[in-house]
C-alpha cells in the first residue's frame, strides 16, 4: 500500500501533532494525524501498524455487514466482469433493476419506485426535489416551503443543510441556505413532561406542526421532513409511539407530503429493513444510503409513492434530476448482495436481539457515571447522551474537545465509536453513537460494552 513521507515541520507551528503526514488528500481535520486503514475483518479494521480496531459504529452507521464479506466482494468482482458502469441516460442494468424490485416488495405502502444516487445527502436532494416538482406539476406551485426538525441532520449538500436542524452546522452557509423552516424533535428525554403520556406527548408536538403549516398557510408548504429514528446530531432520538401516526395525520390534513429520511436508520439497524414499518406509518418519499451498500460501494436511494410517480409520468413524463453515477451496476450489484445476505442470513433477529444486550449492557455499566445522562437506541442503533450535570441535563461545554478525546481513547484501546455533538437550545451537545454491525455475536457485544464504558470513564 501506500508509503508516506513523514515530517514533524508542522509541529513547530502546531505544537499539538509531532507527527504531521505529508498528504494531498484534502482531508476534513487536516490538522489531525490517523492511522491508514489497510485491512478490514468481519466486526474489525486494522491499520497500517497491524493494530485492530473493533468497528462499534460502523464508521458512522455504515458497515452493517462487517468487513471484506466474501460474497459480497464476489457480487462486485462479477458485476465488474460484466460491466462496471453504463449511463442511464442510454441504459438500465441488471442490478439496479433487481435492487429496486427486492425495495420495493419490501417496503412499506406503495412505495414501488426506487431511484437510485451515491450517497444520503444526494438521496435528500433528490427527495426535496420531487416534493416540488410533484406540487408543480399537480398544479400547485405556491408549494415550495419544507418544515423539518431542530436537532436533525440530513447531509451536508445546500438543500439538505437548508432543511437539517444543527445551527452549528448551517451557520456558516446561512446565506445560502432556502428558506426551511423548524418545529421541535421528538426527544423524550428533554422534552416530555413528567407527567405526560406518550399520548400526551405526540399530540402536542403533532400540534406544533399544524401550527406551523397554519403559520405558513398550508398552499405555501410542500412537505415536512423527519428521520424516523434521529441519528447524529441528537445522539439517536427513537420517536415515542404514536408521534410518526399523528404527524402523518397532520400532513394527509393540509396535503403536505411526508419525507421519512432513513439513510441512518434505515435498512435493518433498527431491527426492521424500513425502520418506519415498526411504527406503521408510510411516508410518500423514503430516503436511504448508509446500510444499503454497507460500505462496499458508495449508494443511496429514495423511494417514491406509486401516486408521486404516476402524477410525473402522466404530467411532464421526466423527473428533472439526475446524476452521472445514478444507477451505478456496480454500486447496486454490491447493495444486492448485502441486502440478500442480510435477509438469507436473518440478520435482523440478531439486531434486535443484540441491541437489547447493548443496551442493557451500557445500562448496567454507565447508568451510575455522573456524565451519562441517557442511553436509549433502537435494535442496533444506540445513543449515549453526556451531560455535565444529570439534574439539570445542562450539555457538556467544549464538546469539540470532549469528541476528540473520546475518539482517541477508543482508538487507543481497539474500538471504534462515533463521538458526535448536537445543539440543545444553542448549546452543543456530546453524544456517542454506536452502531455495530448486524453480524455481531454475543460476546462481541459484551466486549464493545466493556471498551465503550472503559474509554468513559477515563475521559470523564
Ligand atoms: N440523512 C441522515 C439521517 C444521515 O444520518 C446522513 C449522514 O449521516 C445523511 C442524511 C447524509 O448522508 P451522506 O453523508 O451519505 O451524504
Amino acid at each position: 500500500y501506500i508509503s508516506f513521507k513523514y515530517t514533524n515541520k508542522h509541529s513547530i507551528q502546531n505544537k499539538l501533532w509531532t507527527d504531521t503526514i505529508m498528504t494531498h488528500v484534502f482531508h476534513r481535520h487536516p490538522k489531525q494525524s490517523l492511522p491508514t486503514a489497510v485491512a478490514g475483518e468481519g466486526i474489525t479494521l486494522i491499520d497500517q501498524n497491524g493494530k485492530r480496531y473493533i468497528d462499534a459504529s460502523g464508521g458512522a452507521a455504515v458497515s452493517c455487514l462487517g468487513h471484506s464479506h466474501p460474497e459480497v466482494i464476489a457480487a462486485i468482482h462479477q458485476q465488474i466482469d460484466a460491466v462496471a458502469y453504463a449511463h442511464t441516460s442510454f441504459f438500465t442494468n441488471e442490478p439496479a433493476e433487481q435492487l429496486a424490485q427486492f425495495l420495493a416488495q419490501r417496503a412499506p405502502g406503495d412505495l414501488d419506485y426506487v431511484y437510485f444516487v451515491s450517497g444520503g445527502s444526494e438521496a435528500i436532494e433528490a427527495a426535496l426535489k420531487l416534493a416540488r416538482q410533484y406540487f408543480v406539476e399537480k398544479q400547485q406551485p405556491s408549494r415550495r416551503l419544507f418544515i423539518a426538525r431542530r436537532q436533525s441532520y440530513h447531509g451536508n449538500t445546500l438543500g439538505a443543510l437548508a432543511i437539517g436542524g444543527n445551527a452549528w452546522r448551517r451557520a456558516p452557509f446561512l446565506p445560502l441556505l432556502t428558506e426551511a423552516h423548524h418545529v421541535s424533535p421528538c426527544y423524550p428525554y428533554r422534552d416530555q413532561g413528567a407527567d405526560e403520556s406518550d399520548h400526551a406527548y405526540a399530540t402536542r408536538l403533532a400540534d406544533e406542526l399544524e401550527q406551523k403549516i397554519l403559520q405558513l398557510g398550508p398552499e405555501n408548504v410542500a412537505a415536512f421532513v423527519a428521520e424516523t429514528v434521529v441519528g447524529a446530531t441528537a445522539g439517536v432520538l427513537v420517536p415515542v409511539p404514536g408521534y410518526l401516526q399523528a404527524i402523518r395525520r397532520v400532513c394527509d390534513q393540509y396535503g403536505v407530503l411526508l419525507i421519512l429520511d432513513e439513510v441512518m436508520c434505515g435498512m435493518g439497524r433498527t431491527g426492521h429493513l424500513f425502520a418506519c414499518a415498526e411504527d406503521e406509518v408510510t411516508p410518500d418519499i423514503l430516503t436511504i444510503a448508509k446500510g444499503l451498500g454497507a460500505g462496499y460501494q458508495p449508494i443511496g436511494a429514495m423511494l417514491a409513492s406509486r401516486r408521486i410517480y404516476q402524477t410525473l409520468v402522466d404530467g411532464s413524463g421526466f423527473f428533472q434530476h439526475g446524476h452521472t453515477y445514478m444507477g451505478h451496476a456496480t454500486a447496486c450489484a454490491a447493495a444486492l448482495a448485502v441486502q440478500q445476505v442480510i435477509e438469507r442470513d436473518q440478520l435482523l433477529h440478531n439486531v434486535r436481539v443484540r441491541g437489547q444486550q447493548l443496551r442493557q449492557g451500557l445500562h448496567q455499566t454507565l447508568s451510575a457515571h455522573p456524565n451519562v445522562g441517557d442511553i436509549r437506541g433502537r435494535g442496533l442503533m444506540v445513543g449515549i447522551e453526556l451531560v455535565a450535570d444529570k439534574q439539570s441535563k445542562t450539555p457538556l461545554d467544549h464538546h469539540a474537545k470532549t469528541h476528540t478525546q473520546l475518539r482517541r481513547v477508543a482508538m487507543d484501546k481497539g474500538l471504534l465509536m462515533y463521538p458526535m455533538g448536537g445543539t440543545v437550545d444553542g448549546v452543543h451537545g456530546d453524544h456517542i453513537l454506536l452502531a455495530p454491525p448486524f453480524i455481531c455475536t454475543a460476546q462481541d457485544i459484551d466486549h464493545i460494552v466493556e471498551l465503550v464504558s472503559a474509554t468513559i470513564f477515563e475521559v470523564l
